[in-house]
């Protein structure tokens, strides 16, 4: 039978990734902070643990999902943290995205321990996290890809190795930076064809058959009533939320900023998404710049 996996961050993404380990076959061992998030996964018959040292004090595979840096460097170096008990050549993998000289941080101070660290950020969103079809970006030593892509195929559909320690996280901020011009893109095409008089469904099928069409005009549609099942439909709850994204865009300012590389429409939307974040989106998903440019304007 296979062995326990350790899971730290059981939230939105964290979760249903711990799920379809569980569905995988895998014996799995968590921990969260917030004591309401591990409900569910204790009732699907996960072993539910106070700390993250406790989760490394019995497995040897360990996998965490955590909101930004901050939170990495706690789970992992804090005085409860992995390392106080990590096993000498556990394998410990960071699915949440954090700065890359963070996750090479993690990496150095691993190896101290006798673990392997890798930067294993995702693609996909919560609807991908659920179905098993995320896309990973892996970063670390190539010997040890093999050992991640077992776990990794269980919750993902691309595993994809992107180079030493770090570049993981390089490709993620990347396409997060993208995907956030691409979805304040849509949100203001969107709101000007409705000003235009358009039906926004019609709008929506005529983009999504035209040049204009990405992700989230086709399957993560920002405005009311396009699409179901995604947050636009629920009143922007769930999903990723705007102070998630507005992490990841300042990351890519930072990574913008020590490559001496010019992003100015990433460096809007990180503007952007600050606003939205000071007024009252922190917690709504993303895809709720739709509100907040039908806000700017006046009804
Ligand atoms: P979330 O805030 O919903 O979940 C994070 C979880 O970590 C929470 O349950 C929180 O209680 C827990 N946590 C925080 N500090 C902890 C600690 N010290 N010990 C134990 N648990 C702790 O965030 P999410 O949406 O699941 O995102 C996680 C990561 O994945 C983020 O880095 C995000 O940028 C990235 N991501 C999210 C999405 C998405 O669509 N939501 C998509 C791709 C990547």
């Amino acid at each position: 039978s296979k062995t326990q996996v350790g899971f730290i961050g059981l939230g939105n993404m964290g979760k249903p990734m711990a799920k379809n380990l569980i569905k995988h076959g895998y014996p799995v061992i968590a921990t969260d902070i917030f004591p309401e998030s591990c409900k569910e996964l204790q009732e699907l018959g996960a072993q539910i643990l106070e700390t993250p040292a406790d989760v490394a004090d019995k497995a040897d595979r360990i996998i965490t999902m955590l909101p930004s840096s901050p939170n990495v460097i706690e789970v992992y170096t804090g005085l409860n943290g992995i390392l106080k008990k990590v096993k000498k050549g556990s394998l410990l993998i960071d699915s949440s995205t954090i700065d890359p000289a963070v996750s090479k941080e993690m990496a150095a101070a691993s190896e101290k321990m006798g673990a392997v660290f890798m930067d294993a950020p995702v693609s996909g969103g919560v609807g991908a996290a659920n179905s098993g079809k995320l896309t990973f970006m892996v970063g670390g030593v190539e010997e040890e890809f093999t050992a991640a892509k077992e776990l990794l195929s269980c919750m993902g559909a691309n595993i994809m190795y992107c180079g030493q320690i770090g570049t993981g996280q390089a490709a993620k901020i990347c396409n997060n930076m993208l995907l956030a011009i691409g979805m304040i893109g849509t949100a203001e095409t969107m709101n000007l064809g409705i000003r235009l008089g358009l039906d926004p469904k019609l709008l929506a099928t005529v983009l999504n058959m035209s040049s204009g069409r990405c992700w989230s005009s086709d399957t993560y549609n920002p405005v009311p009533g396009v699409m179901e099942g995604v947050p636009s439909a629920n009143n922007y709850q769930g999903g990723f939320g705007t102070t998630l994204m507005t992490k990841d865009l300042g990351l890519a300012q930072n990574a913008a900023t020590n490559t001496k590389t010019p992003v100015p429409l990433g460096s809007v939307a990180h503007q952007l998404y600050r606003m939205m974040c000071a007024r009252s989106y922190a917690s709504k998903d993303f895809s709720s710049v739709f509100q907040f440019l039908r806000e700017e304007e006046g009804q």
